[in-house]
Order: C-alpha cells, then sequence, then structure tokens
C-alpha cells in the first residue's frame, strides 16, 4: 500500500515473531477458540485474518490496550490464572475510567514453551472475568518469546459523555473509590520474604475492574482515572492535563482493615499515596453530584471516599497531612519496608 501523500514512510520487512510452532500453535488457538464466548454483535470471531464487529449505531468505541510483562508486572511465580485474570482486569479497569460498557478483547500471548495446561490455567481466570463482564474475546496472536500478555479491549460510551483526565474544574472535590495501598502493601511483603496477608493479596492478584462504577459516574462526575502507578501519580495526570491544583488530604485516604494491620501508619500512608495496581477509580465532582455520589456508593456496596478539593487553576498536585501542611512521602519509609 503506498504511504498517504505527505507522510514519510520508510518500508522495513516485518520482524514477524517466531511462531510457536505451527501445530503447537493451532492447537493452543484452537482451546482458546473452543472456550472463547460471543456475543450477537461479533460478526466473525477468532478463526480469520481478522474479526469483524457491529458496535452500536451512534456510539463512540473506546480502545485501551496493556501489556503485562513476566517479571516486571508480575512476580514470576504468580498463578496462570491470575496473570490471565489480571492481564484482562487491568485493561478493563481503563475502559471503567472512561465511563465504556465493555464489548470486546483481543489477546496477544508470547509463550516460553507450548503449554497447553498453562493455557488452559491462565483461561480459567481471564475467560472467567471476562464472562463477568459480557465481553467476548474475538482474536489475538500466540507466539514463542519471553511470557508476556498484551490485551486490547473495546468498549463504547454515548458521544461526548466519556471520563476523561482533563476535565477536573476548580471546585470540585476529589473523591476515590474502594481502599488505596492493599496491591502495593501485598507486594512489599512478598518481596520482602515475609508472608502476605490473604486481604492484600487478592488485591494484587485479582483486581476488580469498577466497571459498573465508571458507567454509573458517567454525566455525574467530571474528571476520572484508574489507579495502576498509584494514586499521587495518577491525580497528578489528572491535575496536569486539567490545568487545575489538586489537594490531597493524605489521611483521609481510605485503608482496609487488612492493610491497617499489617503496616504501621507511616509505612501505610506511603502505600496508600504511591502504591499503585489497586485499579480503584479517582475522580473530582461538582458539589452537586454529592448526594448522588452516596447513594451509588450505598447502592453499588462501593465506599466512595472525599479525599481532596480541586483549588486552583495551576496545574499541580499537593499531598496535605493531618494539619493541612504540604506531606512528602518519604523514599526512606518506603526503602525501609521493602528492604
Ligand atoms: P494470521 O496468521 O492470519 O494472523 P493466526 O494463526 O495468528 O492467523 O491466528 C488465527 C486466528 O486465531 C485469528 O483469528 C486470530 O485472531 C486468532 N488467535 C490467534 N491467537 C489468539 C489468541 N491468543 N487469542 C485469541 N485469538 C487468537
Ligand atoms: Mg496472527
Amino acid at each position: 500500500m503506498p504511504p498517504p501523500h505527505g507522510v514519510r514512510w520508510k518500508w522495513a520487512p516485518a520482524a514477524r515473531a517466531e511462531s510457536v510452532g505451527s501445530t503447537a500453535e493451532f492447537d493452543l488457538i484452537e482451546r482458546i477458540r473452543r472456550r472463547a464466548a460471543t456475543r450477537d454483535d461479533v460478526v466473525l470471531g477468532i478463526g480469520d485474518d481478522a474479526a469483524i464487529l457491529q458496535p452500536p449505531p451512534g456510539q463512540q468505541l473506546v480502545v485501551a490496550m496493556d501489556t503485562l510483562n513476566t517479571g516486571v508486572h508480575f512476580p514470576e511465580e504468580t498463578a496462570p490464572a491470575d496473570i490471565g485474570w489480571k492481564a484482562l482486569a487491568v485493561n478493563l479497569s481503563d475502559l471503567a475510567a472512561m465511563g465504556a460498557m465493555p464489548a470486546w478483547c483481543t489477546l496477544s500471548l508470547s509463550l516460553p514453551h507450548s503449554d497447553a495446561a498453562w493455557v488452559d490455567a491462565f483461561l480459567d481466570g481471564f475467560l472467567g472475568l471476562a464472562q463477568m463482564h459480557g465481553v467476548a474475546l474475538v482474536g489475538g496472536d500466540t507466539t514463542r518469546g519471553p511470557l508476556s500478555v498484551s490485551v486490547t479491549v473495546h468498549g463504547f460510551v454515548a458521544p461526548g459523555l466519556a471520563l476523561r483526565r482533563d476535565a477536573a474544574r476548580v471546585g470540585d472535590e476529589v473523591w476515590v473509590s474502594g481502599t488505596v495501598g492493599d496491591a502495593a502493601g501485598a507486594l512489599a511483603q512478598w518481596t520482602s520474604g515475609q508472608p502476605v496477608a490473604s486481604g492484600l493479596r487478592d488485591r494484587l492478584d485479582r483486581p476488580t475492574p469498577r466497571v459498573a462504577l465508571g458507567r454509573a459516574l458517567v454525566g455525574l462526575v467530571h474528571a476520572c482515572i484508574d489507579i495502576s502507578d498509584g494514586l499521587a501519580a495518577d491525580l497528578a495526570h489528572v491535575a496536569q492535563a486539567s490545568g487545575v491544583s489538586i489537594d490531597v488530604h493524605a489521611p483521609a485516604l481510605p485503608a482496609s482493615e487488612a492493610l491497617v494491620k499489617a503496616f504501621d501508619v507511616p509505612r501505610r500512608m506511603h502505600l496508600q499515596a504511591t502504591g499503585g495496581d489497586d485499579y480503584e477509580l479517582c475522580f473530582t465532582a461538582p458539589g452537586a453530584s454529592r448526594a448522588a455520589l452516596v447513594r451509588i456508593a450505598s447502592e453499588m456496596a462501593i465506599p466512595l471516599t472525599s479525599i481532596g478539593t480541586v483549588t486552583a487553576a495551576t496545574a499541580q498536585l499537593r499531598l496535605l497531612d493531618a494539619a493541612g501542611r504540604p506531606w512528602v512521602p518519604s523514599r526512606a519509609g518506603y526503602e525501609h519496608f521493602s528492604g
């Protein structure tokens, strides 16, 4: 295909990933195809060169992709079913943060060996979560290489109603769902060789994407983001994208009982402010939405906690302590518990 006029284009032979081996690859794909559910809007799913999908008329298509690499995004000894669950969960969380309704996904698997038992266990987690959200696996790719899982998810939102990072406004209240710091707490215990508290372990291995909550927030809240890199880092993105100043009252950050039990206050606050992988939603909303948010929290049985305010039109994020003084999570505290 010639390049569009005026676009610089350099042809290079495709660096095609080595196949797992044709028979083995076919077997694995066939295992996946047999188990993948479908939906009415999948015109053609796994098996052809590409899938054919029918988006609902008048909706915007929302697309997200996330990759998990072994040893980077999950410890090497993670159970395959947990890897499968998490690979889809982190993607569904991105759609949740946009307020989108998930529909389809694709899966690129890089595997060191053609291991049918591993793929079956992986699918237990992956397809189990897909089924809970009515998401159809419509295609993908299977290659040999270091263990790595890439997933793309597709969802829908009414035109103009997606929850974006750049929509926070001065005067908004800042909210977070659930509790924060649990996944980082689990990881800290794991990497320091301690037994991992069960209440924390599940949050790391099997995060709950807040899909229904994200949908319910559409029209009520301004900016929204999911917490993958840590509350402070992710809210800083909102502050930057929206050009606003956000003050977070650090002592207000919601903590689970398990986290409170496992760590002293300084360590816990550090985990809550900076720990990633919680996949909670963090959003800013006008005061007029408060009553509706309280109702949603009770109806969905998901705690929603007000943790701060959007104060001014200058892009910055400040964490404040109990006395309202700027608080910087200490790196020393972090190293203390991770080492
Ligand atoms: P091609 O060489 O045309 O890309 P592949 O052999 O890679 O074909 O894939 C055959 C079919 O299987 C395609 O429909 C593809 O989307 C699907 N597929 C391959 N790997 C996966 C996977 N890991 N998960 C879901 N579908 C897959
Ligand atoms: Mg392919």
